[in-house]
């Protein structure tokens, strides 16, 4: 008997990095995970990975910031399985600038992605779990839910926005059995990081090494990144949880960068 046996979890973002490896943890523990993503072609790839070792998965198209694809990709799970436990709601971009030459085209494509593409699958989820009277909802924040980074203007705001995002719905949730929390990862080295260690690089004027050693891992406890099997575990510690004494909080995942 594994923890998620028989289980349905919806995983934005899960065709690459962290939301990858929530969705393979969760199938390896008993799970359905439906990998919902934009990039259709890579969610098929590891959904057709994940099931030669898990439960039958499920490939999802979806924006996370567009009301009509997230209300149809939701509406294809339920028809396939029939029901929703778990939502993690990981998707996300970084984009690093100055504030002070920030096109605001691209703070509104940030938080989009991030505040809009949490609100919107959490709603669509959300009525089938009340009616199920149960239901988990994790948001992958980040250390910067809590701490700021220069050049990281709307990334910083959109994390620290999932917190009271995380905090209504812990209290809406309560009568229905449905919880939610926020997983804080620190640095992770996947694409999304790998993308912006040049581009700070070049910001900041220093060296791509420095930006690794004196920009991401300066205040880590051992100079080490956080992984994708460490933010999975995370999360899937408060997927797991089964009362509402475990709802509206945050668990920081990041070597020790940030204490609380
Ligand atoms: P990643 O770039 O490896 O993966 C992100 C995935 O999200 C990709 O598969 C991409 O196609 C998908 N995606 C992007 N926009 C989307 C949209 N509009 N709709 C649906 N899917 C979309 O990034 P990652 O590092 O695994 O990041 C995952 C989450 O973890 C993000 O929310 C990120 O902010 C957060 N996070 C990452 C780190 C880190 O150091 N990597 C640290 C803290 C928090």
């Amino acid at each position: 008997m594994s923890r998620f046996d028989g289980k349905v979890g919806i995983i934005t973002g899960a065709a690459s990095g962290i939301g990858l490896a929530i969705a393979e943890q969760f199938a390896r523990e008993g799970g359905h995970a439906v990998v919902a993503d934009l990039n259709l072609d890579a969610a098929r790839e590891a959904a057709d990975r994940i099931a030669s070792f898990g439960p039958q998965p499920m490939a999802v198209a979806m924006d996370v910031g567009d009301e009509r694809q997230v209300e149809d990709g939701i509406s294809a799970v339920m028809e396939n399985f029939g029901r929703i436990d778990v939502l993690v709601s990981n998707a996300g971009i970084q984009i690093v600038k100055l504030m002070v030459e920030f096109p605001f085209s691209e703070w509104k494509k940030l938080l989009a992605i991030h505040l809009d593409g949490a609100f919107l699958t959490t709603r669509a989820c959300l009525k089938h779990m009340y009616a199920q009277k149960s239901g988990a909802v994790v948001f992958v924040g980040s250390v910067h839910s809590k701490e700021a980074s220069k050049l990281k203007a709307p990334y910083v705001t959109a994390k620290h926005g999932l917190i009271g995002l995380c905090k209504v719905l812990a209290k809406e949730g309560a009568e229905y059995n449905v919880r939610a929390n926020v997983v804080c990862p620190g640095f992770v080295r996947t694409p999304l990081v790998d993308k912006q260690i040049p581009e700070q690089a070049k910001e900041l004027g220093i060296s791509e090494d420095e930006v690794v050693r004196n920009v991401m891992l300066k205040e880590t406890v051992d100079g080490e990144f956080t992984t994708v099997e460490d933010v999975a575990e995370a999360v899937l510690y408060f997927a797991g949880f089964s009362s509402n004494a475990l709802t509206g909080q945050s668990m920081v995942v990041s070597h020790g960068w940030f204490m609380q």
